[in-house]
């Protein structure tokens, strides 16, 4: 039986579409069919080679739904056929500080989907049973997996915002659009920030009940409690931090981002805080996957075939769609 991926064979060119037999589980893992994959900014990231540990030939996508269609070895829990979710979080060493200390986010030896092992943009994959995680049936696939890295990391991100009542977005793609919304179900105020003149942007943020929406060169019409920062853009500091009250969070939550400008220390003063979210843990994803469906999260979705991962890339790129992109094989 053979499999399709799109491979990435050099960092910087375009994906191309793979043939290759179906891998068999090994011990602990399992082999998905997959169902859909969602296209996440740090698959640009890994495609770019922004990222130090890029080693093609890898198959891109981390946020995988799939079902399972092979049970390795050692494996218990999972069923033939049941759907689960594989994150961007492949595999943690369980043996380092971080690992024993409850941040195996921050595992000094870990493997990521899509970008240490192969991931999603294919028909079939192989994941760490440990790190799979059961969907259940309720909802549409497509509309499921921004949830897995998009959900995940804006979860975590989130919660490191804190709970102030006013909530800035920077760059209001598939992360800030499910944040919106679980911000909104928590009776928090959102203020959403875009590319200049991005009104489509705008407007997407305001129909999901976004209470201000403007440029990121512009200011919020009051002090924000927090902001969180999704898009790769270094400038976006110390604009953020202009934003925040006296005692405000800033949250990078991105993988990459270009360099941050200096700026004055007056920014930071007044005990503003300013830190970054580094991948995500199992508890995470536990939590939002629980807390997602009561909340009613919607993901808006622009499906594309397999085959065509570069246009969905590229269109992500170029901030041309709205909400989040999904392969379908
Ligand atoms: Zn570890
Ligand atoms: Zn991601």
């Amino acid at each position: 039986m053979t499999m399709r991926c799109m491979q990435l064979d050099r960092l910087g060119e375009p994906l191309r579409l793979r043939e290759r037999h179906v891998p068999q589980p090994g011990n602990g893992e399992l082999m998905l069919a997959v169902s859909a994959c969602g296209v996440c900014r740090t698959d640009l990231h890994v495609v770019d080679g922004d990222l130090t540990h890029s080693k093609p030939p890898i198959v891109p996508g981390h946020e995988i739904v799939g079902r399972v269609a092979a049970v390795g070895q050692g494996v218990s829990g999972f069923r033939m056929g049941e759907r689960v979710g594989v994150p961007w979080l492949g595999a943690t060493c369980g043996v380092c500080p971080y690992c024993r200390e409850d941040a195996e986010n921050l595992c000094n030896a870990p493997v990521f989907t899509g970008y240490t092992r192969d991931g999603g943009f294919a028909t079939h994959t192989i994941a760490d049973a440990r790190y799979c995680f059961p969907l259940g049936e309720d909802g549409n696939d497509a509309e499921i997996a921004p949830w897995l890295c998009a959900g995940l990391i804006g979860w975590r991100s989130y919660r490191m915002a804190g709970d102030g009542r006013a909530l800035g977005l920077y760059g209001f793609g598939a992360a800030a659009h499910i944040l919106a919304q679980v911000a909104r179900w928590q009776g928090r105020r959102v203020f959403a920030f875009t590319r200049k003149s991005d009104t489509a942007a705008q407007d997407f943020a305001r129909s999901l009940g976004v209470e201000w929406a403007g440029g990121s060169d512009e200011m919020p019409p009051e002090p924000l409690d927090a902001a969180i920062i999704f898009a790769p853009v270094g400038a976006l500091v110390p604009a953020a931090l202009k934003a925040v009250r006296k005692g405000g969070r800033v949250i990078c939550g991105g993988i990459h981002m270009s360099d941050i400008p200096s700026f004055p220390y007056a920014l930071l003063w007044e005990e503003r805080q300013l830190r970054s979210v580094a991948n995500l843990t199992r508890e995470d994803a536990r939590e939002f996957l629980q807390f997602a469906p009561q909340a009613g999260v919607r993901c808006e979705v622009t499906r594309y075939p397999l085959e065509q991962a570069n246009e969905a890339l590229a269109d992500l790129r170029e901030g041309r769609l709205q909400g989040a992109a999904v392969l379908v094989p």
